[in-house]
């Protein structure tokens, strides 16, 4: 039996799925204008292992990921770049996707994208417009009307006097209540835009996610999640706008990643403190990256924050790694394919147990690694085909342990940075005869740097 902290009811509660055996889950994803980071890359992984460790403990899971293809964030980004919109999102859809597949993460099986379901959009707004919930303004905009729908602020523990009198909210002429939301934006020129009963337009970002679930997964699902950030106001718009139209619960278990801080820290774009995904990855060492950087993101508990350093990420790899010696040392008996794990032996058993309790990762690591000085004690070749196969529910210990310990270039990150930051001393004090040495010693390491607004970063050419 899973537990799983449900942010609705603010407690640990037994899962049950609508359906006996089957979950219906929901994640909310990328808008795709930029490489992700990697803040977003802990909200992935941790949905990814709760996808995992649902099929484990024998659920057929349906796991749908949205991808917001159309935004102001990526019309600005395409004018900027002055490049079809179209053209922006194919690419960093493709780029999400050998991103995702660094990390190790399995492919949702379905990533429906906000401009496939735009009659869907438009028939859930229809029916909000019928019932009372909703309504045209006469600038072409369709707006929520929050006050119609007596369960607003139920997942955030807002009143919506408390949001009136708490948040500033634009007065907006348009609007009957500040607090209303947008259903459907009048189109502006220049900007992508569909027919609708209510003029030419295109969606607000609620929307998608109340049309794209119920198009995937019916009017009710077990399962939803997000980055925590999420959870006020998107997901109780979600909430309003999928309960104000069908009158049935929308979602039984909500489900939400704290954040990952830089240096304690909030990271996110408007803040500036953003590494990307990618270039974390290609500091690292190519064999051990992505699975390193996994393992960091799933070691703390999904609902703590959790705090990105470089030593950090090191200390990660580095237990990685030592985790992947024990199994170099005491090869397994057994390919990991023909490991069938028994739930009831007493390893297996804790690290079940933690994991059932609402994907306890750090738990479940600890087992991990008690049974990784168990091996280097006792040379047990069993013992190491049960950490491999343990380590493989969550997508881990599965490469080739020699090669991974060994991994393909030395670990010099940190030369690099510090090699960066003499150079660029070296070029505030005007001593480009220094500066440029310095670059020619770091482009001798097959590092390329790449100066930009936000200063230097670099990646292995
Ligand atoms: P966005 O593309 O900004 O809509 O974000 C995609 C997902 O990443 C959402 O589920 C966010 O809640 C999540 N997210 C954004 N920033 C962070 C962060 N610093 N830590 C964890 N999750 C984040
Ligand atoms: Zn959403």
């Amino acid at each position: 039996m899973i537990r799983i902290h449900n942010s609705l009811a603010r407690e640990k509660q037994a899962f049950n799925p609508i359906e006996p055996g089957k979950v219906r889950m929901y994640v909310c994803g990328l808008t795709v204008y930029d490489y992700f980071h990697i803040g977003n890359a802990r909200t992935l992984t941790v949905f990814d292992m709760v996808y995992r460790w649902l099929k484990v403990a024998g659920y057929d899971v349906k796991y749908v990921r949205n991808i917001t293809d159309v935004d102001d964030k990526i019309i600005d980004r395409a004018n900027k770049n002055g490049e079809p919109i179209e053209a922006l999102t194919t690419r960093m859809v493709a780029a999400m996707h050998e991103d995702c597949d660094r990390l190790l993460l399995l492919r949702p099986d379905a990533e429906p994208r906000a401009t496939q379901h735009i009659d869907n959009m438009l028939g859930l707004i229809g029916d909000l417009v019928t019932n009372g919930k909703a309504y045209p303004a006469s600038n072409g905009d369709v707006y929520y009307a929050v006050r119609e729908f007596p369960g607003y602020g139920k997942l955030s523990g807002k009143s919506i006097d408390d949001l009136r009198a708490g948040e500033r909210v634009a007065v907006d002429g348009h609007k009957r209540d500040p607090l209303d939301f947008v259903l459907w934006k009048a189109a502006k020129p220049q900007e992508p835009h569909w027919c609708s009963c209510y003029g030419e337009g295109r969606p607000g970002w609620h929307i998608e996610c109340s049309a794209m679930s119920k198009a995937e997964l019916g009017e009710t699902i077990d399962i939803h999640g997000g980055g925590w950030d999420l959870q006020f106001p998107h997901h109780e718009n979600e909430i309003a706008q999928s309960e104000g139209a069908s009158n049935k619960p929308f979602v039984n278990y909500w489900m939400h990643a704290a954040f990952l801080n830089m240096d304690n820290e909030k990271m996110s774009k408007s803040l500036g403190n953003v590494f990307t995904t990618r270039e974390v990855l290609n500091k690292l060492d190519a064999v051990q990256g992505g699975e390193a950087v996994r393992f960091f993101l799933l070691r703390g508990h999904y609902r703590s924050e959790i705090n990105y350093t470089w030593d950090i990420l090191q200390d990660a790899r580095g237990a990685l790694v030592s985790l992947y010696t024990a199994l170099r040392d005491v090869p397994p008996e057994v390919p990991p394919a023909e490991v069938a794990l028994d739930w009831n032996e007493s390893w297996a058993k804790r690290f079940f147990d933690a994991m059932c309790d609402d994907f306890n990762t750090p738990m479940a690591f600890a087992v991990l690694f008690e049974l990784r000085n168990e091996i280097n004690r006792t040379r047990d070749a069993k013992l190491s085909g049960l950490l491999r196969a343990l380590g493989g529910t969550l997508g881990f210990l599965q490469a080739d342990p020699a090669a991974f310990v060994q991994g393909t270039v030395s670990d010099d990150a940190a030369e690099i940075d510090a090699l960066i930051v003499a150079r660029n001393e070296a070029k505030k004090a005007k001593n480009f005869a220094e500066a440029d040495r310095i670059r020619d010693e770091i482009k001798a390491r097959g590092i390329i740097l790449e100066d930009g607004a936000g200063g230097t970063t670099w990646r292995r050419a």
